[in-house]
């Protein structure tokens, strides 16, 4: 490493001279590993992004959002806006003394699911609703929150619900077919979770569309400590705890084979007609 920049970094910083041995990704987590035994640890949350420029390349952002630079022969690797940046030493550099061990990448070939279970059976707290404990990095890493939505959808899981709620398998599946979608978005520029939907997305974004599979409108609410958007389908995702049983048309639309058999679920599917007429006339008026 010929320069380390990181003016906000409150911890050790890293000597220019030392090698870089490790860069490793969790998700939106970034973890560089130097040959002392010091790691920096990014997290990009929504803001925060890694760029490489050659030397004397003009920066795509300005100076000011930098919060880490690191230099090495011929490239430059610059951070900006990362709201995490932090450094440890570590003898394990799985090991974070904030977090514990983060669990799992999705986003990696055979993804160890039983891991991720175990994980969710240890979870501390069992009322925390499920779209935030897919989120959880000490769990699995690699759902974001749009993912988060189209899994769920996908597995007919209502996001609001706790998971102590939630039955094994069904967690195993919403699991699962994270790791299919991340896997299948990998190489992909747009990102596809519902290839039967226009635009690829079944419910992320779609506010007051159309569901894919029923046609009820999505909804969208925000919730956790950060406020992040949760869209689901208030008919499809009803059911409480267990995943709905689907089928494929040969059309290649995925839609419920059996009535909810929730009184909730019930009523609302009663109900639906109704409110999709009112739906209507808002969006027309
Ligand atoms: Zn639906």
């Amino acid at each position: 490493m010929t320069s380390f920049e990181a003016p906000y970094l409150d911890g050790i910083h890293p000597q220019v001279g030392r090698v870089i041995e490790e860069i490793e990704s969790f998700g939106k987590h970034l973890e560089f590993a130097w040959d002392d035994g010091v790691v920096l640890h990014t997290h990009m949350r929504m803001s925060g992004s890694w760029h490489l420029y050659h030397p004397g390349e003009r920066w795509r952002r300005p100076q000011r959002e930098m919060v880490v630079s690191i230099g090495v022969d011929q490239w430059r690797a610059v951070c900006f806006n990362a709201p995490t940046v932090e450094s440890y030493r570590s003898f394990d550099k799985r090991r974070h003394p904030g977090f514990g061990h983060v669990g799992p990448d999705l986003c990696k070939d055979h993804p160890d699911i039983d891991s991720c279970l175990d994980r969710m059976d240890r979870f501390t707290d069992p009322d925390e609703p499920m779209a935030e404990v897919l989120l959880d990095q000490r769990i699995a890493c690699g759902v974001g929150n749009v993912y988060k939505s189209e899994v769920l959808w996908r597995c007919g899981v209502n996001p609001f619900r706790a998971i102590r709620e939630i039955d094994h398998e069904t967690r195993r599946r919403l699991l699962e077919m994270s790791a299919e979608m991340l896997r299948s978005n990998r190489h992909r520029v747009r990102r596809v979770t519902a290839p039967e939907a226009p635009g690829g997305l079944a419910v992320y974004g779609r506010n007051g569309l159309p569901c894919p599979r029923c046609g009820d409108a999505v909804r969208v609410k925000r919730t956790g400590q950060h406020l992040r958007a949760t869209y689901w389908c208030p008919t499809c995702q009803a059911a409480p705890a267990r995943a709905l049983l689907t089928e494929v048309t040969p059309t290649g639309l995925v839609r419920p084979i059996a009535a909810d058999p929730h009184p909730a679920a019930a009523q609302f599917l009663r109900e639906l007609a109704d409110r999709r007429a009112r739906y209507a006339d808002a969006a027309g008026a």
